[in-house]
């Protein structure tokens, strides 16, 4: 039988190519300007691309450390204690791994047994359900209320079972574009108080925070922090989104198992970037700036949009501004965005694609991780819509 007959019985019989790569790939065949993707168009800073150059020239070209190399996770440690005033031991409670996206794969793999319950919200990242189906688990889904993409805690005590093994959190949330507050800390410490449930909380936009608002991270509570998974991005923090590298916090026991896992998937990550980027951080302002650097794109997108039909809804955090296009169509946000890219020549993501079920809230989302210049030119466009 010739091999290209061969067919694989499907792990993921339902999914096929990401909206994210569909929608970039429609922006590059159309010479569209792509605002869909969340990725700067900008350039990293220069000294941080200098040093990983000067690495790599120095030899630090041969495997890392499985865990990540120790000048990075100690850096880590120090950020973290920093900002949360929590210690994670680098020995133990640290891993670097290859972005945001393999210490969530990783995790769930670690954690999630045949038949557990994993509570998603949404609208959710799209990487979510699928490891936690690759693993036998079932997401259990819940929407986040519009149009503030709040948490229901309501909906969340009633789907609570003794099955629940883990809750994910996003926070600064992609696409909700919102973020966890005092009261949300509150309700998560009194569903989880007595059970073994785990939090698994995607903190990869926790840099991107706006108003003066504070991060709730989950190592800033104690009670919390012992039964979470925290995931970073260095994409996120420094422009890098090539690089693709992150790290995990969590209790030692539980990176215990995380890390048997780890070993066997990328056993380790780049090793002259990780040099790099522990040099880079020890330096606090270069993550607490980000904040204003990236309100400043945000306020821009905004006074922008403002000239044209799209309704503008509330930004906390993350890189994304949300929008609603009741005033120009009422169309399907998945045929809206189609045709966006197609007539208009601007790429955007429409939010149906993150929801199992694709609600649609006739809400799309614009990528303000852009140049101005590539900002304004959307915005000409799309002032014709
Ligand atoms: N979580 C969220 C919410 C994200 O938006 C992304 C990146 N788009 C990731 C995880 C993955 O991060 P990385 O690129 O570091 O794998």
């Amino acid at each position: 039988m010739p091999l290209y007959d061969y067919e694989v019985k499907s792990k993921l019989p339902f999914s096929g190519i990401s909206i994210f790569s569909t929608m970039s790939q429609l922006a590059a065949e159309h010479k569209a300007i792509n605002l869909s993707q969340g990725f700067p168009d900008f350039e990293a800073d220069k000294e941080l691309i200098a040093s990983v150059n000067t690495y790599m020239k120095s030899g630090f070209n041969q495997y890392a450390p499985m865990a990540g190399v120790m000048k990075l996770r100690e850096a880590i440690a120090g950020k973290v204690s920093n900002l949360h005033d929590t210690f994670y031991n680098p020995e133990t409670e640290i891993t670097i791994t290859s972005g945001g996206t393999q210490a969530i794969y990783t995790a769930i793999a670690a954690c999630i047994h045949e038949g557990d319950e994993v509570i998603i919200f949404e609208p959710a990242y799209d990487c979510y359900v699928p490891a936690v189906k690759l693993h036998g688990g079932i997401p259990v889904l819940i929407e986040l209320n519009f149009p503030d993409y709040t948490i229901n805690w309501k909906e969340v005590i009633k789907r609570v079972t003794n099955k629940t093994k883990m809750i994910m959190i996003n926070n600064p949330g992609n696409p909700s574009c919102s973020i966890l507050r005092e009261e949300d800390i509150k309700q998560l410490q009194k569903i989880t108080l007595g059970t073994d449930i785990l939090i698994l909380s995607d903190e990869v936009y926790e840099h991107i925070i706006f108003d003066n608002q504070t991060h709730l991270s989950m190592a800033k509570f104690q009670e919390l922090a012992n039964r979470s998974i925290i995931v970073a991005s260095f994409g996120k923090l420094l422009h890098t989104t090539g690089w693709k590298i992150g790290y995990c916090l969590a209790p030692a026991k539980i990176m215990a198992e995380i890390r048997k896992i780890h070993q066997f998937m990328v056993f380790s990550v780049n090793t002259p970037m990780q040099y790099a980027i522990a040099d880079f951080i020890a330096i606090a302002e270069n993550y607490t700036t980000i904040a204003t650097f990236y309100q400043q794109k945000r306020d821009h997108f905004i006074a922008l949009l403002k000239e044209t039909k799209f309704s503008i809804l509330p930004v906390s955090g993350s890189y994304f501004q949300l929008a609603t296009y009741e005033k120009i169509s009422d169309e399907k946000d998945l045929s809206f965005c189609t045709k966006m890219v197609i007539e208009n020549g601007v790429a955007a993501i429409p939010v149906s694609a993150f929801y199992g079920r694709q609600t649609d809230y006739k809400t799309i989302r614009f990528c303000f991780a852009k140049k101005d210049s590539t900002m304004e030119a959307a915005i000409e466009r799309l002032i014709k819509l």
